[in-house]
């Protein structure tokens, strides 16, 4: 997988030590997390709490990065702020506002998400709101702003190439509010390449490297 990104990097005039790779380890076990930190992986992403909440805890002993990328109830936020060294899916003041009151070593990597779609059920802001929410995580010294994150619509809804090219005027748009908040988190199994084309710097990979995820038991 680093060699298809770099391959994808280059062919943009990018090189992969800008991008920051998320092995998505949701639905497998801790042990499997365990051999992929055994083969140097550092970061990995999780969309559920319970099941992040096990596996970090198991996992104690090594160093990882636990990076949140699921939707998050707000009466979550405190219990996700024990592990997570990264939320990528801050979408509304009142969670900002949750994550505000939580106890942390250091603060807290904050990705506003962003909705791309017209369906408010996908979850991320919509881009209107982009400002409300960033000043919110700016004024919240448990949390640091770090960048933008969505996920590409359907390829059926919009082509990733175009969606991707608005989260980067997203982006633009934070990086006008704050210098620092330069992070584009995008791009998963099926664009990644795509992403990387358009300016991000944290790709979100489950499948292509893990394999299929095992059927966790209920729909998602
Ligand atoms: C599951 C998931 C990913 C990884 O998806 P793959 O298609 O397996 O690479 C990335 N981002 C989010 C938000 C996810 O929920």
């Amino acid at each position: 997988m680093q060699h298809q990104i770099e391959l994808a990097a280059q062919s943009v005039g990018r090189s992969a030590l800008d991008l920051t790779l998320i092995v998505v380890t949701k639905f497998h076990p801790a042990s499997l997390v365990r051999e992929l930190a055994a083969l140097g992986v550092h970061d990995v992403g999780e969309n559920r709490h319970q099941e992040a909440s096990e596996k970090s805890a198991e996992l104690a002993d090594l160093n990882l990065s636990w990076h949140y990328i699921g939707q998050l109830q707000t009466n979550k936020a405190r219990q996700v702020a024990h592990y997570a060294h990264a939320i990528h899916s801050i979408d509304r003041v009142r969670l900002v506002d949750a994550l505000a009151t939580a106890t942390v070593d250091s603060p807290i990597e904050a990705f506003v998400q962003v909705n791309l779609t017209d369906d408010p059920g996908r979850g991320g802001a919509a881009p209107d709101d982009i400002e409300l929410i960033a000043q919110r995580v700016l004024e919240t010294p448990t949390l640091a702003l770090r960048g933008i994150m969505a996920v590409a619509p359907l390829p059926s809804e919009e082509s990733a190439d175009s969606a991707f090219e608005r989260l980067r005027s997203y982006s633009d748009r934070l990086r006008a509010l704050d210098a620092g908040a330069t992070a584009i988190s995008a791009g998963m199994t099926h664009d990644y390449a795509q992403a990387i084309a358009h300016g991000a710097t944290h790709l979100r990979i489950g499948s292509a490297i893990t394999g299929n995820r095992p059927d966790p038991g209920y729909a998602r």
